[in-house]
């Protein structure tokens, strides 16, 4: 079982490939599942770039590449769906976008963590890093936030990328660990377990800074909580990306004590036997 559970088609502002090429590709690569997750992210503060792609548009067109190639891909409807700590206002309208319309699958994603302490607008759209913070301040805060959206937002089914930050961490040593944020996770995790929820591993880290989002450690400890519930995704933005890092988040899972990946139908998780 060779699968893709994180893909940006060009519905996605910053995707660079339509659904077409990315099914073709995974079906060159021999995947047997992928699930295109597109951006939804409403009132992203990003000036040039439109995260609220058009939903009807989108599913629209999964399932219409689903039929086309279903004798040689399985293909799932998911999202990536944004979301803010605290704003209900933002639930509210994605809950509206959302009705009406089947997913199979949607990861629940931080990528703004709005402002804290007077933080102005012109330092960045993401300025945790411009302060002087340390990277256990800026991990436990995160997953502060993924807690709090886990419960104000309980429609998704994994959280996204949950140490998201090292991607932009000025110092040398970019990685979050368990350490830095021990306590948060924990309760993370406990809330995940509670729920039948669970987190992807983002594989988009592994070629370029050589571990997972997240890696061995914290996934170790989730493991040791008692979870089991996770996904692999490549978050691919370019047709060649898709599929990558399967095999690393693999190994890096039987490392962990995992034994299982998921796929999703109808937001139900499907468990597989690592490969
Ligand atoms: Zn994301
Ligand atoms: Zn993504």
């Amino acid at each position: 079982m060779y699968c893709d559970y994180h893909l940006h088609p060009h519905h996605s502002a910053d995707g660079k490939m339509s659904l077409r090429e990315m099914a073709l590709s995974a079906i060159e690569k021999g995947l047997d599942e992928i699930c295109p997750t597109a951006h939804f992210d409403i009132d992203f503060p990003n000036e040039t770039l439109n995260f609220e792609c058009d939903l009807i548009d989108y599913v629209e067109d999964v399932e219409r590449y689903s039929a086309r190639y279903a004798d040689k891909i399985r293909i799932k409807t998911g999202l990536e769906v944004g979301m803010q700590a605290g704003r209900e206002d933002v639930y509210a309208r994605s809950r509206a976008c959302m009705e009406g319309l089947r997913f199979d699958y949607l990861i629940g994603s931080i990528h703004w963590l709005g402002r804290e302490n007077g933080e102005p607008r012109e330092k960045g759209i993401n300025p945790v890093w411009g302060y002087g913070a340390t990277k256990q301040q800026v991990q436990q805060r995160y997953t502060r936030a993924l807690l709090q959206c886990a419960q104000e937002f309980p429609e998704f089914d994994c959280l996204g990328h949950i140490t998201y930050y090292c991607r932009q961490n000025p110092g040398t040593d970019v990685q979050m660990r368990y350490t830095d944020a021990a306590d948060e996770f924990d309760m993370l995790f406990r809330h995940l377990i509670q729920n039948g929820k669970g987190f992807e591993i983002n594989a988009s880290s592994l070629a370029k800074m050589g571990f997972c989002m997240p890696d061995l450690d914290i996934v170790s400890r989730y493991r040791e909580l008692g979870g089991e519930i996770v996904t692999i995704g490549s978050d691919a933005h370019w047709a060649k990306d898709v599929g990558s890092g399967f095999t690393g988040a693999c190994e890096m899972l039987k490392a962990s004590g995992m034994r299982y990946f998921c796929t999703y139908e109808d937001h139900k998780p499907t468990f597989h036997p690592l490969p």
